[in-house]
């Protein structure tokens, strides 16, 4: 190991997907000297592989005030670093009486929350997207929600905060992380405080925190297609196959018969844990997944199979001439029996992690709202009433699990997400 060089830092945070960005944020908002540390030449992490779907509203629990937190954040974001951030809301398309029936259930229950979903009538629907008219019993628009582009919003991001002071060090590996120093393989850094914000790898440098937390990886296939569309997708559409994973429609009573439903008449979907989603990104292109596999270790090869169902499943769906195929890609997030890993490994040493996929609709007020809270970032005068103002009145949660406990918000057995 090299040691030659030592710097000082008053914060130094490991990996620099949306989690790492949010706390780097964070700190450099409240005037801290920051360093940011990743063994890659940019962000090229979960972060840039996703739907770009900032999927609030059919959150629950933490999972919904990280993300009401977080839409203040990318909001600001979008508006100082000049990326594309449309607020959207989410369309959710029901295809049978049962999936409406999910969606009316959910918009009481939004309602009683004085949540936003609003049932939409089949005309409605073909209104906001090119779907097939023949397909579609009804379907709900899930105000509030919000669609980014995830190729280009880590990299504006990273330009933002090297505007504000952050400097990043990129192709450098930490090894080893403890109070008040990170280990990497161009030196040692010291710093008062650590994040650590490196996904599913927190196996690596992190591992018994991993094995106690029970962090595996789950590897997702998508696509990108050009597609012949009579009209854009006006916001991110979720199918049936979306809301039994969803917990503000998947813990609902409708949902036990539709997962049945669905699961015993396309066993070979349900094989390939389908999420059947779409976004449109500006450039027209449609992003189609997506397929989950969960293991300590995925392997690298992609089945055709899950390819071939997307696009059967894509024309089925929409009004559609022909679709060409640009790209293929496996992305991984880390996943977990709990949706978020929140873990102060050492004093001022702070693991962080969305352990379902759910890291771009919560990473940001997970970042914002865990830093305050574990290493009392948000404390410091005219900061936090910069910070309440702009997350939009979101309440902090009550979160459970405090600095040097293990992992804990959620604690509700989850199906995984995107
Ligand atoms: C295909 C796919 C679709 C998804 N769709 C959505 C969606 O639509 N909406 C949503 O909310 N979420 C979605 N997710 C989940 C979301 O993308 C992730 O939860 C989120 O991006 C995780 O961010 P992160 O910062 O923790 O991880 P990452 O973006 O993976 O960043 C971690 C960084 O840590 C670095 N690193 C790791 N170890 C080290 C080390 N030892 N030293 C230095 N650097 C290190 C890595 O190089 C990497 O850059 C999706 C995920 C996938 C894979």
């Amino acid at each position: 190991m090299t040691t030659s060089s030592l710097d000082r830092f008053d914060v130094a945070i490991v990996g620099s997907g949306i989690v790492g960005l949010g706390a780097a944020y964070a700190a450099a908002r409240r005037g801290l000297r920051v360093v940011v540390v990743d063994r890659t030449d940019r962000p090229v992490g979960a972060t840039i592989r996703n739907f770009g779907h900032l999927c609030i509203g059919a959150q629950d629990g933490p999972a919904r005030a990280y993300g009401e937190a977080s839409r203040g954040i990318w909001l600001r974001l979008a508006a100082e670093a000049g990326f594309w951030a449309r607020e959207s809301g989410t369309l959710v398309v029901a295809r049978a009486e049962d999936e409406r029936t999910l969606l009316e259930e959910a918009a009481r229950a939004e309602a009683e929350a004085e949540g936003g979903i609003r049932l939409l009538s089949p005309a409605e629907v073909t209104a906001l997207a090119p779907v097939r008219a023949e397909v579609v019993h009804g379907g709900a628009l899930v105000a509030g929600d919000l669609q980014v582009n995830p190729r280009e919003a880590a990299g504006a991001i990273v330009r933002h905060l090297v505007a504000l002071g952050v400097e990043f060090r990129f192709r450098t590996a930490v090894t080893e992380v403890g109070t008040g120093l990170v280990r990497t393989t161009r030196g040692d850094i010291e710093a008062s405080d650590v994040v650590v914000a490196v996904n599913h790898d927190v196996d690596q440098l992190l591992p018994a925190l991993a094995e106690r937390a029970g962090v595996i990886r789950c590897a997702l296939d998508m696509m990108r297609v050009s597609a012949d569309l009579p009209s854009p997708l006006q916001a991110p559409l979720l199918t049936g196959w979306s809301m039994v994973r969803y917990r503000r429609f998947a813990g609902l009573g409708a949902a036990t018969a539709l997962r049945e439903r669905l699961h015993a008449g396309r066993p070979e979907l349900a094989a390939l844990d389908l999420n059947q989603m779409y976004t449109q990104l500006p450039d027209g292109t449609l992003l189609l997944g997506d397929s989950h596999h969960k293991a300590v270790q995925p392997g690298p090869f992609q089945p055709e199979a899950a390819f071939d169902a997307f696009l059967a499943e894509a024309r089925e769906l929409f009004e559609v001439g022909g679709m060409r195929v640009l790209e293929r890609w496996q992305g991984i997030y880390a996943a977990a029996a709990e949706e978020f890993l929140i873990e102060e490994v050492a004093p001022r040493v702070l693991a962080l992690a969305a352990t379902t996929g759910i890291g771009m609709t919560t990473g940001l007020g997970l970042a914002e709202i865990e830093t305050a809270r574990v290493l009392g970032w948000g404390g410091s005068g005219s900061v936090g009433a910069e910070t309440s103002a702009f997350v939009g009145g979101a309440q902090t949660p009550a979160i459970v699990g405090g600095a040097g406990t293990t992992a804990t918000v959620g604690g509700i057995a989850q199906e995984e997400n995107a």
